[in-house]
Order: C-alpha cells, then sequence, then structure tokens
C-alpha cells in the first residue's frame, strides 16, 4: 500500500494549494483527483468552471501577491462592478477594501489557474494523480491517527493526515467526517441537495457595441430564490459568461410570477437556465435577436455551457484532532451572496496544507477564522440580510446604496442623503452581523466532534 504524509481528495485550488505547502513543509503529499474532460484543457483534469472573477483584496485573502498570478492566467483585469435591479441600480469602481492588487479585479481563466497551480504543487514535490475516485475514508485513531483511502481502481493509500478538499459535492467528505460525528450526521449541516445552489452558465460572444470589458455585471430582484441572479463576467476578445445561480428544487408556486421579471405568465415550473438566460438577454437588449449573441461552443463542459453545484452556505469547523482538515467548497467556504470562492478555498487549503505538512494541524480551525473571519462574516451577513428580499426591496438598497456609495461609503452624510432605506439596510446589516461575530457564522464547531 501506498503510504503518505498527506492525503488531499480533490484536485481544484484547494486541494492543490494544500499540496503545494505541505510539499514545501517537507511531506510526502499526494493529491487525488478524479480527473475531468474540458474544451479548454489537453487531458483530464480538475472540475474547472472556466473564467473566474477575483476582487482585489482576494488576491491578498490567497496570500498571493499582484505580480504572482501568471499573466497568462489572467483574462483581464477589471473596474469595477454594476449591481441592477429591477428599475434601480448601483455601480462601483473599487471594493473599499485594502488591497494590493492595482486594480478593481480581474478575470481569470480557471482551468489555467488551477494548471498552474498544479505545476506549483509538482515543482514542490507533491505528487497529482488524475483519474482515480476515492471511494471512502477508514481512519484509525490508535495511537495517533491515519487514514485508508479506497480509489475506484482497487488500491489503497495510506496517510497520517487528510484534507478533503472534494468541492460542493462532499462526495467523501461527508461519510469521513461521520466516523465522529455520532447521531448527528453531517448531512444534515452539509447535503449537497439542500445548502448548494445550481449554476449554470453559457459562453457567448456579444456585439461589439454592448459588450462591457472592464466590469462584472449582477442582476438581482429579477428570479426568484434565496441570493438567485443572473450575471455576466467579460473574458477575452468579446466573449462573456453569461450565467446565473439559484437554489435547487424551487416551487415555483411559491412565488408570484408577476413580481419577477424573469418569470413568465405561464410558466409551470421554475424556468431552467438555458431560458432564463435567454429571457435576461432578450430583456436587457431588446434591440438585438439571440443570434447576435452566438455560443462559444469551444469552450466549457458541454458546447459552451457549463452546469454546476455551488456552496451556498455557512463554513464548518475541521476535526483536527483525527488529522482531518476540510477545505474550499467542500468545508461551506463558498458565499452564497456572490459565488466568490476560489481565494477560500485557496487560502484554507494553503493553511491545512502548511499545518498538515508541519504536523501542527491542531491549529487550523483557529488559523483559517484570523485570516478569512472577516471575509466570511461579510459574505455570510449579506447572504442573510437578503434572505428574503422582494424586487422592491432590491430596488429601494440599490437606491440606497447608490446615494451611500457616490457620496463616500457609510458615511453619516451618505447615510442622511440615503434616507430611511440607507439607514435601514446599514442597521439591518449591522444587526445580523452582530448574530455571526465571535465565530458564530461557523455551523459545527470543532467541540462537536467525537473525537
Ligand atoms: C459557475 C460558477 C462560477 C463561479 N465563479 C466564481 C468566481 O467568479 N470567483 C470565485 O472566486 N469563485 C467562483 N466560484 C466558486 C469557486 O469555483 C469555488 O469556490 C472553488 O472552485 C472551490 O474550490 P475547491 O478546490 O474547494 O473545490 P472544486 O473546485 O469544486 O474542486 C473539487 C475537486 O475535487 C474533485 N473530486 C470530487 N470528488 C472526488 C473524489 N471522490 N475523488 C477524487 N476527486 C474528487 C473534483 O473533480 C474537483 O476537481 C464559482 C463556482 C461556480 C460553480
Amino acid at each position: 500500500m501506498e503510504r503518505v504524509d498527506v492525503a488531499i481528495v480533490g484536485g481544484g485550488p484547494a486541494g492543490t494549494a494544500a499540496a503545494w505547502e505541505a510539499a514545501q513543509a517537507g511531506a510526502s503529499a499526494l493529491v487525488i483527483e478524479k480527473g475531468i474532460p474540458r474544451a479548454d484543457r489537453e487531458g483530464m483534469g480538475p472540475d474547472s468552471t472556466d473564467a473566474a472573477g477575483l476582487l482585489d483584496y482576494w488576491v491578498d485573502l490567497m496570500g498571493f501577491g499582484p505580480e504572482d498570478i501568471p499573466d497568462e492566467v489572467i483574462l483581464r483585469t477589471l473596474d469595477g462592478a454594476d449591481f441592477v435591479g429591477p428599475s434601480a441600480s448601483v455601480s462601483i469602481d473599487g471594493t473599499g477594501i485594502e488591497s494590493s492588487y492595482p486594480a478593481f479585479g480581474l478575470a481569470f481563466h480557471r482551468a489555467k489557474f488551477d494548471d498552474w497551480l498544479r505545476e506549483e504543487a509538482e515543482a514542490a514535490g507533491a505528487t497529482y494523480r488524475v483519474g482515480d475516485s476515492v471511494t471512502g475514508v477508514d481512519t484509525s485513531l490508535t495511537g495517533g491517527h491515519s487514514h485508508t483511502l479506497s480509489l475506484s481502481n482497487g488500491e489503497e493509500v495510506e496517510a497520517e493526515y487528510l484534507v478533503l478538499a472534494d468541492g460542493p459535492q462532499r462526495t467523501v467528505t461527508i461519510e469521513a467526517l461521520d466516523q465522529f460525528t455520532g447521531d448527528r450526521s453531517m448531512a444534515s449541516v452539509l447535503d449537497p441537495s439542500q445548502v448548494n445552489h445550481i449554476a449554470y452558465q453559457e459562453h457567448r460572444d456579444v456585439p461589439a457595441e454592448v459588450f462591457e470589458p472592464t466590469r462584472i455585471k449582477f442582476w438581482w430582484g429579477l428570479m426568484p430564490g434565496h441570493t438567485a441572479y443572473p450575471w455576466v463576467f467579460p473574458n477575452d476578445d468579446t466573449v462573456a459568461r453569461i450565467g446565473l445561480t439559484m437554489p435547487i428544487g424551487l416551487d415555483i408556486d411559491e412565488f408570484d410570477r408577476e413580481h419577477w421579471a424573469l418569470l413568465g405568465d405561464d410558466d409551470e415550473r421554475i424556468p431552467q437556465g438555458k431560458e432564463y438566460i435567454e429571457r435576461l438577454l432578450e430583456r436587457e437588449y431588446p434591440e438585438y435577436d439571440l443570434a447576435d449573441f452566438p455560443l462559444v461552443e469551444d469552450r466549457g463542459k458541454r458546447g459552451g455551457t457549463e452546469t454546476y453545484a455551488i456552496s451556498s452556505t455557512r463554513p464548518i469547523e475541521s476535526p483536527t484532532a483525527a488529522g482531518i482538515a476540510v477545505v474550499g467548497g467542500a468545508m461551506g467556504g463558498t458565499s452564497a451572496f456572490h459565488e466568490g470562492g476560489d481565494h477560500v478555498a485557496v487560502r484554507t487549503g494553503r493553511i491545512a496544507g502548511r499545518l498538515a505538512g508541519r504536523e501542527r494541524l491542531a491549529g487550523y480551525n483557529q488559523a483559517w477564522q484570523n485570516v478569512l473571519g472577516d471575509e466570511i462574516l461579510r459574505n455570510v451577513t449579506m447572504a442573510e440580510v437578503v434572505r428574503e428580499y422582494t424586487p422592491a426591496d432590491w430596488d429601494r438598497a440599490f437606491d440606497a446604496a447608490d446615494k451611500m456609495f457616490n457620496r463616500g461609503e457609510h458615511s453619516m452624510l451618505g447615510t442622511i442623503r440615503a434616507g430611511i432605506p440607507g439607514l435601514k439596510l446599514l442597521l439591518e446589516y449591522h444587526s445580523r452581523k452582530r448574530g455571526f461575530t465571535s465565530g458564530g457564522y461557523v455551523q459545527f464547531a470543532e467541540s462537536e466532534y467525537g473525537v
């Protein structure tokens, strides 16, 4: 049986970053990635949703400097973001958070990003095995901790430390953690069918005159469901990634069709992603035909389109006494509010890998909260604030935010000018935030594991 110091399940940003750090710390590190084919990658690799975005301060949160990300990974630098409601909107040209990255953010090629992380991990000495799935984990706590991983090819791997980086579907995480959760299955906290959203995106060539090369755009209050929204991200040339995210299994009868611009009076069920995107394009660009936005079929997973699960919940802590760290999407590190998660994935992976490599994993939960706590608190709070938002609430919020942002972020003057809606927005944010401070955003604490 192969034996390693640190075994990592999943070779996305979180798992690969963990392998990189563990190897740099001098440990033997093995990534097992089941391997997904993509139109934009030769051979199998991690399940990389194409072209993603990073805000300026996310680069710092990853623990990278602006110059660290290779040029070929970056598709564009961004100047700002537009948030559009049914009839009000707000545009921002800065995140308002101190950062070393010199632009508002960047759109990047996720497959190339993942491949770059893998090259770095391998250069540091990690081994990256693609094409086999981990099918189960058996942990022994006799005389320390050791983990036996069963692979789809029938082999087994033994490791002293285990990093679970299998992403939002948590194909291994839930069962591996259930070894220590007693009667309360981790599925009650992280069941993918309950706590994940579905994300659908298309690569489309956009008419040059309406293509916005340096801005990302989000529409809120057009489709029902908690944190359900479409977006446009510019990629290279005039190609944009146009997509949406929404909760799984919504019942259309729970929503008033008249209130939601992207629902039709005759809809018998919640529209599929493709239908939503077509309706968005028709609504936003009435002077064009859909044929003016052709699909770019040689990208993505299937003919220019991609469907993904995305984690939309709050993070858990890991049972470090068992030598296990859960990282990235698997731990619930992706924000329900804006889907951003690569920065949390990379940083939690790096911290877990470094600590496992140095045999000091006990510090993991505290360490990621020290570095990422503010970011997670912001994301969790915003997702809660908007939980019951109606289209009218979105308009009010954007109107208020527009006045505040355009007259000094959150200043008293801005608040006064934004009036009652502005005050309400701020008060609501602050009162929700209070409920999550002191680690209250963690939905399963280390102390709850029976280790
Ligand atoms: C459509 C979409 C758009 C997004 N946009 C952004 C964005 O703009 N910015 C941003 O920061 N984030 C974005 N995200 C979120 C971001 O993609 C995730 O937060 C990030 O991928 C999490 O990284 P990860 O390594 O934890 O998980 P993943 O990237 O999901 O990687 C998990 C890996 O584990 C492998 N795996 C799973 N099970 C097994 C198994 N049993 N055995 C072996 N391997 C296994 C999978 O094949 C996969 O490669 C987006 C997500 C989606 C779906």
